[in-house]
């Protein structure tokens, strides 16, 4: 299974519109998920507080396609690498996860860095992030799950 871990702000939204997602931003994510069969594993802050199916829910109703989350990354204390590997650690086997990339405009992500495509907070998510997504989940190469 192909597993991208996806922050919100910054991503599906930019700038200071922090408070919804926007409907290009979410097309340019399905095309992904079209593209990858990846699942989503939520890393953003809107996670904290709610179950994998609660931000199923969330994403569904904002346009993202429907049943992709299946999971959300524990909350230590906003380090957000440290949150991927500890979610890795505990689930890569049971989902038999191969290949994960991370979307993101932060890269606080210590090793698991070398899989991140990082979004400009300024534009959010965009088509050339989303080639970048595309290549690394369909490449024939595994990327290190850790490092
Ligand atoms: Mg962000």
């Amino acid at each position: 299974m192909r597993a991208l871990f996806l922050d919100i702000d910054g991503v599906l939204n930019h700038g200071d519109t922090e408070t919804y997602f926007e409907a290009e931003k979410v097309q340019i994510l399905n095309k992904i998920l079209a593209a990858t069969d990846a699942n989503l594993v939520v890393t953003s802050t809107w996670r904290i507080g709610a179950t994998p199916e609660e931000m199923d829910e969330v994403l569904t109703s904002q346009g993202i396609l429907p049943g992709r989350v299946i999971g959300v990354t524990p909350d230590l204390d906003d380090q957000r690498g440290q949150e991927i590997c500890e979610w890795l650690r505990a689930w890569a086997d049971c989902y038999g996860i191969e290949k994960i990339a991370i979307l993101d405009d932060r890269s606080d992500l210590g090793p698991l860095v070398k899989a991140l495509v990082r979004t400009s907070k300024a534009k959010g998510l965009t088509e050339q992030d989303a080639n970048l997504v595309i290549q690394y989940l369909n490449s024939k190469f595994l990327l290190p799950l850790m490092a």
